[in-house]
């Protein structure tokens, strides 16, 4: 039986979610620090129908280090990715998703 908590590169985190109402819900998940994916717990509270999610992040606490990473905004499964790409002259950052692809 394979359990996916013994992975190592799974950790604890605080799933966070900032709404257009002021709602902000914060809810217990895991982290894989590997893939980037973000597993929240279902959360109870829910904002008012016509609130539009403003933020959505995780803080998390990696190698005794607590940070902060942005949840995709399209697919809500993964954090985004930062990466420096050297094109000849100058280096840009490029911030996307691993999952989905999606680019800020
Ligand atoms: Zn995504």
């Amino acid at each position: 039986m394979s359990n996916i908590n013994s992975r190592s590169s799974v950790v604890l985190c605080m799933f966070t979610s900032e709404w257009s109402d002021g709602t902000v819900i914060t809810t217990p998940g895991t982290y894989d620090t590997v893939t980037g994916e973000v597993t929240p717990e279902v959360s109870d509270s829910i904002p008012s129908q016509d609130a539009t999610l403003e933020e959505e992040y995780i803080d998390v606490v990696i190698n005794g280090e607590s940070c902060r990473r942005t949840v995709c905004p399209e697919c809500h499964e993964y954090t985004m990715n930062t990466e420096g790409i050297d094109i000849p002259g100058h280096l840009t950052y490029v911030t996307s998703c691993p999952g989905c692809g999606y680019e800020e």
